[in-house]
């Protein structure tokens, strides 16, 4: 595995191969890396000559410094798994190599109501700040397909915004994987390292409820459901932000359901100081 700290370097590195017209995948992430980044590189390594994984704990996402703060990083773990595991490239940039002008210059991405429903609602000009990290990194890198987790779903929808705003919807595309989980159904996520292990037993309870909505959805009215659920998680410890039926094209809440159109289920709760994300498809 090569490692690049600078984009020029990279860029260089990887024009010679797009001459030779290889494909290049790519797996941007923050880190404190698991088995749900690897099954990305891994879908990349089958489907590419060329796969450029990122870390870089995006400054401009974080709405609150103090999560920024308290952001696991385990830097020689992940090049250690990296390389076990085949990636060719890793780019580690630095802030000031992301944002040679700082990344307090606000950009206006024009995300629509993407932006400020669930995700968006609750944490304020976090897909902006994602959009400023993507663009660049799809700037640099050029990838042909890039590799995002379904874990994060709201944000698939807004990279691919993202993409239609760049104008390069002809040029990459867009593959998301599904989520990986542990035994007992937590999604994996870097954020899992924050849970003690009191809070760590009581973290499954997002997809036992994810379940519980997929086992009991009916069409008609969500709103007894929606409310059981989170009144499920909220009596196990759990202050949710939201636990939403969405149109899984559109992620338009729904109230009353037709029983025809592909919902998703999205939670988020915070159990003490750690705030986990979670979905399913219910149909
Ligand atoms: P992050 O480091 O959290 O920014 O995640 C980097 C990429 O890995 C994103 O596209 C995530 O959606 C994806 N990812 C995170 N957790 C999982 C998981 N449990 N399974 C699959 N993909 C994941």
């Amino acid at each position: 595995m090569i490692t690049f700290k600078k984009a020029r370097e990279l860029q260089e590195y990887l024009d010679q191969h797009r001459r030779k017209n290889e494909d290049i995948g790519f797996v941007p992430t923050m880190g404190a890396l698991h088995d749900g980044h690897l099954s990305l590189l891994k879908t990349s390594l089958k489907e590419n000559k060329l796969s450029v994984c990122s870390i870089f704990v995006n400054p401009a996402q974080f709405n609150d410094p103090t999560d920024f703060k308290k952001y696991p990083s385990s830097i020689d773990d992940d090049i250690f798994k990296l390389e076990t595991n085949g990636c060719d490239i890793l780019f580690l940039p630095t802030v000031g190599e992301i944002y040679p002008g700082g990344f307090n210059v606000k950009r206006n991405y024009d995300l629509g109501y993407l932006d400020t429903i669930l995700e968006g609602e609750f944490r304020p000009g976090h897909f902006q700040g994602v959009c400023m990290a993507v663009e660049k990194l799809l700037q640099i890198v050029q990838p042909n397909k890039l590799y995002l987790g379904q874990k994060d779903y709201q944000q698939c929808m807004i990279v691919a915004r993202l993409i239609q705003l760049m104008n390069l919807q002809e040029k990459i595309n867009v593959r998301i994987c599904p989520i990986l989980r542990e035994k007992d159904g937590l999604a994996m996520s870097s954020r899992n390292m924050r849970l003690n292990n009191e809070e760590r037993a009581k973290a499954p309870a997002l997809y036992e409820t994810l379940i519980f909505l997929r086992q009991n959805i009916r069409n008609g009215s969500l709103r007894d459901i929606k409310k059981e659920a989170t009144e499920r998680l909220q009596k196990r410890g759990f202050k949710t932000d939201y636990v939403e039926i969405a149109n899984a094209k559109t992620l338009k809440p729904i109230n009353e359901w037709d029983a025809r159109t592909n919902i998703v289920g999205l939670i988020a709760a915070h159990i003490d100081n750690v705030r986990l994300i979670d979905n399913m498809m219910l149909n």
